[in-house]
């Protein structure tokens, strides 16, 4: 792993809580990662430095640029700190690393992911553009569901995409109150996707697709758990723990 100094250039907060960060790349130094990959972020305290990880949120085929998506801890260390890093400022970071990244097949991705769990996601909607891929991403309610306009271009883009944004605060009752567009849908990721993918999983079909889990340790677990309750072979599932 290489260390280096990042330049912030715009940071953006895209649902309450949750900035989305673009660093400068190629310039001072070429961060040449795999979709999928971290960084570890060099946080300043008064009592020492401390490490914190971040997936890159974007592709690897944009050399000038990457993103990070951090959802702010209030009292954390590296999620304040991030949050509060100004445009214009460097920080230093450590990577690229980690071995969460996507089996060149050509295979129906189910990805599932819940709240900033979508970074490693992103990068790999961004970077392979014509797989065949579900996302079901998990966030509380409509308000914490960022980046519509960028699935909205992936979906314009590729056919063979389709995403459900699984609100698990939300009910049918708010859902028809919002108005909301198709992509909102009332429940948690395992529900939702039972929903649509049923008949498949509930066949054979099941080990035909490869699934990607990424988000907190305890969602993580409880989505494994899940999936080889299923019937889902270990060997179908890749996994990132937060
Ligand atoms: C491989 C990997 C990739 C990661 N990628 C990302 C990423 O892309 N985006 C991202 O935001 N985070 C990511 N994380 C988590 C990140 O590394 C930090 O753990 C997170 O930002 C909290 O750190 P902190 O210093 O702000 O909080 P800390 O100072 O470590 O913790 C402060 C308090 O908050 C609690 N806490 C910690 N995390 C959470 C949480 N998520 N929700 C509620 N309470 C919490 C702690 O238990 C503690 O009590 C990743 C972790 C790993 C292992």
């Amino acid at each position: 792993m290489t260390t280096f100094n990042a330049l912030l250039l715009d940071k953006r907060e895209i649902s309450p809580g949750v900035f989305f960060l673009t660093f400068e790349n190629g310039k001072q130094y070429a961060l040449d990662f795999k979709a999928g990959q971290y960084v570890v972020a060099t946080i300043p305290t008064a009592q020492g430095a401390v490490k914190r990880l971040y997936s890159i949120a974007s592709s690897p085929l944009d050399t000038s640029m990457f993103n990070l998506l951090v959802k702010r801890v209030e009292g954390g260390i590296g999620s304040v700190y991030l949050s509060e890093l100004l445009p214009g400022k460097t920080i230093t970071l450590s990577g690229p690393a980690g071995l969460f990244s996507l089996q060149e097949s050509p295979t129906h991705k189910v990805f599932l992911a819940t709240g900033t769990g979508l970074a490693p996601i992103r990068s790999f909607l961004s970077t392979y553009k014509s797989m065949r891929c579900s996302l079901f991403w998990g966030v509380p309610t409509i308000e914490d569901a960022g980046f519509l306009d960028y699935f909205k271009e992936i979906r314009e883009n590729n056919p063979l995409f389709d995403y459900y944004i699984c609100l698990s605060r939300e009910t049918l009752e708010t859902l028809k109150q919002a108005q909301n567009e198709v992509v909102f849908f009332p429940g948690r990721i395992n529900v939702v996707m039972e929903l649509y993918l049923g008949p498949t999983l509930k066949g054979q079909g099941k080990n035909q697709f490869e699934y990607y889990v990424c988000g907190s340790r305890t969602v993580v677990d409880s989505l494994k758990t899940y999936l080889f309750s299923l019937g889902v072979e270990k060997s179908n599932v890749f996994f990132e723990k937060y």
